[in-house]
């Protein structure tokens, strides 16, 4: 076998990824005064001035991933699990306009009322599995397809990425139940 010559290690091209996790600053997040989401807005204006100057560099634009929560506990805070893509129109159209690309990310947590605080659940493989498959669905009916990209947080147990690997087939026959959650979103607020 011949050695490959040093610098090839330095002129080739080596993929990367930059990918954005969209949350909320903060885990414990109060209803009644619902956080503000400055760090996700901050990181727009970042990655526009990251992207202009990669741009200069490279003489290549780069695409960067987004990765919203939209799981039970922002649905449950915010009034609607797409919260972060229906508030800020302009910087999804920003974005988009970049050639971005937008997927799903997720926290397990919900509300443990014994406690009087929000917990990430990893003891409840059924609440996993919904959590999951609420979060995939809320973004699937906002983008009006299934998202092929996600992101889990903290909580990387095995049931919540056998949910994440449903089918496109599996989401369509799914999208009937999440409508019917979908109503219920505005006037609910407890979850399953
Ligand atoms: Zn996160």
């Amino acid at each position: 076998m011949r050695a490959l010559p040093m610098k090839s290690t330095t002129s080739s091209t080596i993929p990367a990824f930059l990918s954005v996790d969209v949350e909320p600053d903060g885990f414990q997040l109060d209803r009644r005064d619902p956080p503000g989401w400055g760090g996700y807005v901050a990181m727009v204006d970042y990655v526009t001035r990251l992207r202009e100057d990669l741009a200069g560099w490279t003489g290549r634009t780069p695409r960067f991933g987004w990765y919203v929560r939209t799981d039970p506990q922002i649905a449950e805070v915010h009034g609607r699990p797409d919260h972060a893509l229906v508030a800020f129109p302009e910087r999804v159209d920003r974005l988009r306009a970049a050639g971005d690309y937008f997927g799903v990310h997720s926290h397990l947590i919900r509300w443990a009322p014994e406690r009087g605080e929000w917990v990430h659940e990893f003891a409840d493989d059924q609440w996993q599995a919904h959590a999951t498959r609420f979060a995939l669905d809320a973004f699937g009916q906002w983008a009006g397809a299934p998202s092929r990209l996600f992101r889990s947080a903290v909580s990387s147990l095995p049931s919540a990425p056998r949910a994440s690997r449903r089918s496109p087939r599996k989401y369509a026959s799914n999208r009937r139940r999440s409508a019917s959650s979908a109503r219920r979103w505005p006037a609910t607020r407890s979850w399953p």
